[in-house]
């Protein structure tokens, strides 16, 4: 079996793998949905510090491209939001209101997503001001039912700024949930006159203009997943993984490759091996159908991909790979490599690994 290092030619040759995070297509992304939705505020989702992105970075990108509300899941994170922005922004916190929590929120001007009788009536008896309320149309997930919400005593409503749901099915254009969450969100807006409304996430901006209402809330299409389908479109992808090639080798027929020996060459095959695996975040389940791509050249993954290192086959593009020297994951494939491993492009985001050096272009 013969083996060689790779000796390439670009300067970046021998860097660990790098995430690269395009800010010029998380920009187009964040007018693309703003245009959509063009009779609504469009909102940021940065949750999970912004999917894995890095909060700061990409809110503040976003605020620059003239988003005006951030939402965020816990105070913690809200917190690092607001200080990054300054007050000039509204900042939500998604996963409701916790007892004894009113002096973070009013520390850091947070706005809590309240989404039980209990924690709202906490919320009135610790202090006063803006909240935003999260009623269940079907997910049962958080949020007052329909009953509570139609119920509600008008005192409780002081400080409300938004009346928002949260669709199950979004991702999934047919299906009969949607139409049917819209009709009940229709129905507890009834008990909100004046008071702004929000249905959509990504998913919901795409369904079209009767889901859009007052404010959407996108959060995976501004990072260039499109919930619905494997492609990005409309969107842009806004990150790729750059990983160096460690070595190249040839791999006689019958030869295996990688753990478990699940990978048997049926013909003599060039081998790349990446410094990318899954403690970088690729699932290992990614060796079924996974690609990566070779200067533009989708090169499958060859057995299963260890901690550090996965296996492309690159037979044919053995020159491309000397004179590059690297290897790209995710970009257009995240849609595809997250299908082949049973999973979700957010997924594939939020599990990133730490040691990618991020890098960001497009400022
Ligand atoms: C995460 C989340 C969003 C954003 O969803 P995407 O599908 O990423 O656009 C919007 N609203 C709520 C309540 C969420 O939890």
């Amino acid at each position: 079996m013969k083996t060689q290092d790779a000796i390439p030619a670009a300067t970046s040759a021998g860097e660990p793998a790098r995430l690269v995070i395009d800010l010029a297509a998380l920009r187009h992304n964040y007018s693309v949905l703003a245009e959509l939705a063009a009779g609504a505020r469009c909102a940021a989702v940065v949750k999970a510090d912004a999917y894995g992105l890095d909060a700061d970075r990409i809110a503040t990108c976003l605020r620059d491209a003239g988003c005006r509300d951030f939402f965020t899941a816990t105070p913690e994170e809200g917190a690092a939001v607001r200080r990054a922005l300054g007050p000039s922004v509204t900042v939500y916190v998604l996963n409701g209101y916790q007892p004894g929590t009113y002096a973070l929120h009013a520390r850091h001007g947070l706005t809590p997503v309240i989404g039980s009788l209990e924690s709202l009536q906490a919320f009135h008896d610790e202090g006063s001001g803006a909240f935003a309320l999260h009623v269940d149309t079907g997910m049962n997930r958080l949020g007052l039912n329909v009953g509570e919400a139609l119920a509600l005593p008008a005192a409780h409503k002081a400080g409300l700024h938004l009346v928002m749901s949260h669709l199950a099915c979004s991702d999934l254009p047919d299906h009969p949930m949607n139409a049917r969450q819209l009709e009940r969100f229709h129905d507890v807006l009834k008990a909100f006159p004046g008071i702004p409304a929000s249905l959509a996430n990504t998913g919901g901006v795409l369904l079209g203009p009767d889901y859009h209402f007052d404010l959407v809330r996108p959060g995976v299409g501004l990072y260039g997943v499109n919930p619905a389908s494997e492609r990005a479109e409309p969107f842009r992808p806004v990150l790729h993984v750059d990983a160096p090639i460690l070595q190249v080798r040839t791999v006689p027929p019958g030869e295996t490759i990688g753990y478990g020996a699940r990978y048997v060459a049926q013909s003599e095959r060039t081998v790349a091996i990446a410094g990318f695996g899954y403690a970088d975040g690729l699932p290992r389940a990614a060796w079924q159908s996974g690609t990566a791509r070779l200067d533009g050249h989708p090169v499958p993954v060859a057995g299963m991909v260890s901690m550090d290192l996965t296996a492309l086959d690159i037979t044919g593009h053995e020159a491309l790979a000397r004179a590059s020297g690297r290897v790209q994951f995710y970009g257009e494939d995240l849609g595809p490599v997250a299908g082949a491993s049973g999973t979700i492009g957010y997924e594939l985001l939020v599990r990133l690994g730490s040691r990618l050096k991020r890098e960001y272009r497009g400022q």
